[in-house]
């Protein structure tokens, strides 16, 4: 359904089962739960969609082997058991990962999970070869059956330099073990989105749209593109809007104090020298003060993060010169021949942890658990009870949707007829790793689009299985490469702009594909992929200008891009 279609039915039928508030990953995998188990279900995004907490992650679909000190045992085991099951159902998006921990010590942190169970240890410490490889025992342990990765393996020093040569020469050992990459966030979350809205007429999704208030038996939205305003009537609200709960449930009448997030940042790096040494490896590695940085092969940059930070306004989330220098300060002590200086910064993000209300000393030991809170109708003075999601990481989103899930029916009354253990998500479905069969496929699609097979194979890589519909959608009309990035085609621009819901410019190059992040974008290539946008979504010249002004000025305010 078109926006103004969704806009138009719910309207003239305001009465819902279920709203839920923010199209993050936990909100998004919420609203596909419901769906498919029959509940008529609306999700909006004051923004587009996974434009909050869950586009600034380290891209990391792991357990937390970290967490393991924190006494979080049933989060890892869960959040491992998740990463395999997104392997699995989104393979075109989410891959295993080696991860390789420098250790430049034998025996220090090994008081440091005692200490903290018993509350003695308020700061973080540097964790030494004996900690992390009973952490490591751990970890496989939760994950063995499955053998969807590999176990750990251990390396001494004079191993672990021949693999990667340019380490620093003072590590003692290394340690690798694999977790999941997950390159596009971003899409992967959209397209699970937009399977959701295509398969479930019951679903509508819409961004741009915010909660702006709701009593007795409605809630109050507002059409952030018209400024226009209506009501919905739902049996029940979930609250996913991440960092933004308290201040969302605030719109709706409510004090509550349940978010302490922390704010994270992240460079892109482009590098070669860095590039060429973290191999298809992540680096994952603590400084003294227990601090962590990783580096991470995100197609041909580095991605470096990431920070740990308290902050009180999600919307002032920024990378700040300290961190910028700190980043550049670890690179330095892992690969110390390597050099890297601000000049290879090719973009920036920075993003809240819509982390529980604590009390603990260091925001490290905060729980990245989560938990449903409920506010109910008989102290709200609304006819439809509140929850609200908190805390959660990226990789658990499926279980998590599933605990909110359970609730909501139970409350609802309505019976589970469905699960998401195996469903898979966008091209995830049909996806065909066999290199064969995979070829077989593409020259199928060949023979009716007359694409290419190596521009077929390029765009397998980008949508998986969804390659039929892209492919389709290209050969329907005159196609040319984009002048300034050859890489994409108008037509391909053309289908994610008609299909994929989007309204600004900024959705575009920042969340449908991965142009801004990686550094492709050029002064040249946005004004062209403002021209396309404008003749695909039609519009006028003076929304053209506005577009321009507004996508220059996030690129450079957040991502620290300047034209
Ligand atoms: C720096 C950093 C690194 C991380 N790294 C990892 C990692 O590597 N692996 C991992 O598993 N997890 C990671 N996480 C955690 C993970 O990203 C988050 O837990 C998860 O994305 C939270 O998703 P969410 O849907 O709850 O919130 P969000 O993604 O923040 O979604 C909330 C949405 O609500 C919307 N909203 C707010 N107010 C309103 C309103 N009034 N009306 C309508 N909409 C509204 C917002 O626009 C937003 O889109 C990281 C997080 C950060 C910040």
């Amino acid at each position: 359904m078109k926006r103004s279609e969704i806009l138009k039915s719910i309207q003239e039928k305001p009465d819902i089962d279920v709203l839920v508030v923010g199209a993050g990953v936990n909100g998004i995998a919420t609203f596909r739960d419901l769906a498919i188990n029959g509940v008529n279900v609306l999700i909006v995004d004051r923004g587009d969609f996974v434009s909050g907490a869950s586009s600034a992650s380290s891209h990391m679909a792991h357990g937390g082997i970290r967490y393991l000190e924190n006494g979080e045992f049933r989060l890892v085991r869960e959040a491992v058991q998740e990463r395999n099951r997104m392997i699995e159902n989104a393979p075109h998006i989410v891959r295993p990962l080696p991860t390789t921990i420098p250790i430049f010590r034998i025996f220090s942190g090994l008081l440091n999970a005692p200490l903290k169970f018993l509350n003695l240890l308020d700061r973080p410490a540097e964790r030494g070869a004996l900690v992390i490889k009973i952490g490591l025992i751990f970890y496989d342990t939760f994950t063995r059956a499955q053998k969807t990765v590999p176990p750990h393996r251990f390396e001494n020093r004079k191993v672990a330099l021949k693999r990667f040569p340019a380490l620093n020469p003072k590590i003692k050992y290394a340690a690798t073990y694999y977790d999941g990459a997950i390159t596009e966030p971003e899409r992967l979350a959209t397209e699970m989105l937009l399977d959701t809205e295509a398969d479930q007429p019951n679903a509508r999704a819409l961004n741009y749209v915010s909660v702006i208030g709701g009593k007795l038996n409605f809630v109050t939205l507002q059409d952030e593109i018209t400024g226009e305003k209506f009501d919905v009537r739902p049996r029940l609200v979930i609250n996913a809007a991440g960092p933004w709960i308290d201040a969302t449930n605030a719109t709706l009448g409510l004090s509550t104090r349940l978010i302490g997030g922390t704010k994270g940042s992240h460079l892109i790096i482009d590098n070669s020298e860095l590039r060429e040494a973290i191999g298809n490896n992540e680096f994952f590695f603590e400084n003294k003060d227990g601090r962590i940085v990783l580096l991470y092969p995100l197609y041909d940059k580095v991605l470096v993060g990431t920070s740990d930070l308290p902050i009180e306004d999600p919307d002032q989330a920024r990378c700040t010169p300290e961190e910028i220098k700190y980043f550049l300060d670890m690179i330095k002590i892992v690969f110390p021949q390597i050099s890297v200086s601000q000049e290879n910064i090719a973009y920036q993000f920075s993003g809240v942890r819509p982390l529980e209300y604590s009390g603990a000393k260091t925001t490290g030991q905060i729980s990245r658990d989560h938990t449903i809170q409920v506010l109910n109708g008989a102290w709200t003075g609304q006819t439809y009870p509140i929850y609200s999601l908190v805390g959660g990481k990226w990789t658990s989103f499926r279980a998590f949707a599933e605990e909110v899930t359970d609730k909501s029916l139970n409350y609802l009354k309505i019976e589970r007829t469905r699960h998401t253990h195996d469903l898979k998500i966008g091209g995830g479905r049909n996806y065909e790793r066999r290199k064969d069969e995979r070829a077989k496929k593409l020259e199928a699609i060949t023979a009716w689009t007359k694409l290419g097979l190596g521009r077929l194979e390029q765009l397998y890589e980008r949508y998986g299985s969804r390659v039929e519909d892209v492919a389709m959608f290209i050969s329907q009309g005159k196609d040319k490469p984009l002048a300034n990035l050859v890489e994409y085609s108008e037509r391909e621009i053309g289908f994610l702009l008609t299909r994929e819901k989007v309204i600004h410019l900024d959705d575009l190059i920042l969340r449908r594909t991965h142009i801004a992040k990686l550094g492709m974008l050029t002064h040249a290539l946005l004004k062209e992929l403002n021209e396309l946008t404008a003749t695909f979504l039609g519009w006028d010249s003076a929304q053209k200008a506005a577009e321009m002004q507004r996508t220059t000025k996030i690129l450079q305010e957040k991502h620290g891009i300047q034209f």
